[in-house]
Parts: structure tokens; sequence; C-alpha cells
């Protein structure tokens, strides 16, 4: 751990990779092809004039040791779960174990190709049905599709689900309500799914205001999203009541299941009345999230809308010899139809799959439970530095406000900065919406004791000094290649042309 003074303010060090045409240079080469074995025949007699370019591509030129080296390079500017500590919350950034890896690369699976027929990828659907399976168990659902590529397109497709419920009973329903403490996501897939957005106030305590929900609810309503604990940490004790409420007008109940890491083994949407969930894989079951993608958020659903369920479905049949086996379906009249090609991404359901089969029903469960028992530990180191709008135990995450150091004249952007001078990845911040100053904070169950007390200390050191030397934490990071940026440019016009 570095400590604040130790570092030079103002002094940033510049690390400049150039790009790889910069480093490009004519006649550098990374292969080398045998010689040609079929007679040479100009580009002109084997491409027809559309499909050719009037000029040549500007493709860099160098040696396979550029390349490796300036992708090495940028890699170590990355920050990632291999390399540090990354509290981001709600998005449960944690280990993904190296054994998936192995399973994965085995050629066996990866040597399958998507338009084999059914009956030469036994091994694949006979794998997928048994996570649909095992999904089914964990979420206390009737059953599943492993289709939707992520929680958000997870989100869509269950929204599609109860629309096409709804629909086939003749009903119009026109409102999704959402708890104004919900992801962004949840507004948004109830809008692309042609839904109107009503949000449901949070109560003191941080959960679902049972009593404007009574008042928001009916006819008009198609769904509620909870996720459930909620994105503040804290488990909705009122989702008996909550179902029953919404289920009584005859609206469904959509789990957004990115929280799941929370209750794994101890309890089950399915039981507390949700209808529709999605997974996400990559955050629970220790898939990559990998750069923004890909993911996967399978959906699980009660059995009266299993009919609408996307195509194609693995189906399962006992063969002449009393053997399994599995074909593909695409025969489901009521079915919403395609959410995405093929079949999934079967590279990452295959990871998840490996990860519920080395963890075992047990291993799930404690790692639920260390999960929560980090995330409460690191609350308790923090509570003394920072505001925690929420008192008592929290779920897998918690929030802190960052109200205190907002009046010594840091922003939560500020501190959060400063963190990364620290060498830590910042929490998530300015969410939920519902905190002022919001840090949202979850560990996760494969940190250890000493990673949290350290990343703990490196948060009381920043409050330390926004009390006393306040511009050391508006001026940060200093440690990183580039320090402030203006984030809302970079993100709407990133700017990211060769300029050669
Ligand atoms: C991550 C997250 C989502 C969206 O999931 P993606 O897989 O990123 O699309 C939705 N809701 C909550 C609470 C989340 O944390």
């Amino acid at each position: 751990m570095t400590s604040s003074s130790d570092k030079q303010v103002g002094a940033s060090p510049t690390v400049i990779e150039p790009t790889i045409f910069e480093l490009s240079s004519a006649g550098r080469a990374g292969y080398s092809l045998p010689a040609c074995d079929v007679p040479d025949a100009p580009v002109e007699r084997l491409l027809p004039q559309h499909s050719r370019r009037a000029e040549r591509p500007a493709l860099p030129e160098l040696s396979e040791l550029q390349v490796v080296r300036h992708f090495t390079r940028l890699s170590r500017l990355n920050y990632s779960i291999d390399g540090g500590f990354y509290p981001l919350g709600s998005c449960t950034m944690k280990y993904n174990p190296k054994l998936h890896e192995k399973v994965a690369s085995d050629t066996r699976w990866s040597s399958l190709h998507p338009h084999q027929p059914d009956a030469t990828v036994q091994g694949v659907l006979a794998m997928l049905f048994r996570l649909q399976g095992y999904l089914c168990k964990i979420g206390g659902m009737d059953a599943f599709t492993l289709q939707p590529a992520a929680g958000a397109h997870g989100e869509h497709t269950g929204l599609m689900l109860i629309r096409a419920f709804h629909e086939k009973k003749g009903e119009r329903r026109t409102e999704v309500l959402a708890p104004d403490s919900a992801h962004g996501t949840n507004p948004a897939s109830a809008v692309a799914a042609g839904y109107k957005v009503v949000q449901v106030r949070s109560n003191a305590q941080g959960r679902v205001d049972v009593e404007d929900l009574r008042r928001l609810v009916g006819p008009q309503t198609a769904a509620l999203m909870l996720t459930n604990p909620n994105t503040l940490g804290l488990f909705e004790s009122e989702i008996l009541s909550i179902a029953d409420i919404v289920h009584q007008t005859g609206g469904q109940l959509y789990y957004d299941g990115a929280n799941l890491n929370a209750i794994m083994g101890v309890s089950r949407p399915g039981d507390m009345g949700f209808d529709v969930v999605h997974f996400n894989l990559h955050k629970t079951m220790t898939t990559p999230h990998g750069g923004g993608g890909p993911g996967t958020g399978p959906v699980g659903v009660k059995s009266h809308l299993r009919p609408f369920l996307p195509i194609p479905v693995i189906e399962r049949s006992t063969g002449a010899a009393g053997a399994e086996q599995y074909a593909l379906t695409t025969e489901r009249p009521d079915s919403i139809g395609r959410v995405r090609s093929f079949f999934g991404n079967v590279g990452l359901l295959l990871r998840a799959y490996a990860y519920i089969r080395s963890m075992g029903p047990d291993g799930l469960t404690q790692a639920s439970h260390d999960a929560v028992l980090s995330a409460n530990y690191l609350k308790a180191l923090l509570q003394d530095s920072f505001d925690a709008p929420y008192a008592g135990h929290c779920m897998h995450e918690f929030v802190l406000s960052g109200r205190r150091q907002r009046a010594q004249g840091v922003k939560t952007l500020d501190i959060a900065k400063r963190l990364l001078d620290y060498g830590y990845h910042p929490p998530t911040i300015y969410f939920p919406l519902v905190v002022e100053e919001c840090m949202m904070i979850e560990p996760t169950e494969t940190e250890d004791r000493a990673t949290l007390e350290a990343f703990a200390a490196a948060l009381v050191a920043i409050a330390r000094e926004a009390a006393e030397q306040p511009e050391v934490v508006r001026a940060a990071p200093q440690n990183t290649p580039v320090s402030r940026i203006d984030e809302a440019l970079a993100a709407r016009k990133p700017d990211v042309r060769w300029k050669g």
C-alpha cells in the first residue's frame, strides 16, 4: 500500500503507447507462407469488380514480437480482476477460476460447429439441458432459456414473454413498475419492450414503499421488476406481500437476478413469488465480464410462461436402448421467436456449468454466505469514515454516502479517482440514484480478509485526506497513464481514429 505522503501530486507519469499504425514500418511481417502450390491467378480473375478495393488497405506492418509487446503493454494499462480488487457494486466482479478455461478450451467443445446435426452434438446439448435444470433448481423456476446474451437482454426477453402471456389472454397492459432504486437497464428494457415505466418509491428503510405500490398497481400493470436484495444491498422483507399485490391485479413479477450472489442456495426467487427471472452468469457464475461482453443472461419462468419461451428449445427423450437423446425444436407455436443466433453464448454457458459442477450445492451456498460476510465486514471497517445511510446488516453489497466529504469540498467522483492512485478499481458511484453522493461496494466472496482490510485502509486514508488536504483528492488521479478526462465527451464522441 502506498500512502499519500509518498506521492508527488502533480507529477503525472506519462505512459504513452503509440498506436499500432505508428509502430508500423513498411516490409515488416509476422508471418511467412509456404510456397504457393496452385497456379498464380490475377485478382481480377478471382474477384468481381465490386468486391475489389480501389486502393490497398492501410494495414500496419510489424513483426510478431512487436505485436505481442504492443498488446501486452496495452493490457497492462487495463484494470482486471486478475490484477487487483474490483469492488464495483452490483457487478459481482468475482474471480473467474482458471479451471473453466481449461474445460472450455478442450477441442471436443471448441471445435463444434453450430450447424452440426443434433445427433453429432449430443454432449453439448446434454450439458445445456442440465445447466437449464441447475438454474431451475437454484432459482425455484420451472423452465429456462439460455439464449439471452446479457442481463439487459434477459430483461427484454422476459418482458416479451410477459407481453405474450397477457396478449394470449386478450389483455393489453401498458405499464411496467420499477422502484426508484432500480438499475437503469430495468426501465430501458421496459421501454424497449413497448411499455410505459412507472416508478415506485423507496421508503426510509431503502425498501419498496408498499403503500406507493398499492396506489400504482392496477389492471394496466404488466409487471413489477425487482431485484432482491435490492441495489442498496437490502433484502426486500415484504416480498411476499409485494408478490400478492401484483398478482391480485393480474400482473407478473420480474426478478432481476443481478444480485443472486447474495442468496444462492439460501432462498429462491421462485419461492418469493417471481414469475420470470434472469441470472447474469457473468456475475454470479464467474464467467468473464470481458470488456463489456460477451455475457449470458438466461431467463427462467414458471410453467404458465413456458409456451412462450424463445426457440429453439432443447428436448430430451429416451431412445430405443433407454439412452437419453437430445434434439432442438422450433415447433412452439406460442414462442416469442428467436432472441439470439443459434443457442446463446455456449462457450460461457459451458464455463457456468463448470462453475456449478465444481462448487456443488453446498459450495454455492457457502459462496453466498461468504459474499454477505465480506460485505458486512467491509461495511464495518468503513462506516466511521463515511456516512452509512442504512443502518444494520447488509446483504452482499452496501452503499455509503460521501455527503460528509462533499461538505469538505471533495466529491464522490474525486474519491473514486483517488482510489486509482492507491491501486484500486473504484466502487460504483452515483448509483443507486436514491442515495446522495453514493458509493456502492461489493467485495464478493473471492477476496480474502487482508485484501478487504487493505482496501478499507485506502478509503479511510482518502477520507482523512478529504478532511486535511482536499486539493490532493481533487487532483487525483496522478499515478495513472492519463489524469482526469472528460468522461462524457470520451463516451459520447470517442476519437479513436488513426491520424496517419
Ligand atoms: C448488471 C446489472 C444489470 C444488467 O445486466 P447486464 O448483464 O450488464 O446487461 C441489471 N440490473 C442490475 C441490478 C445489475 O447489476
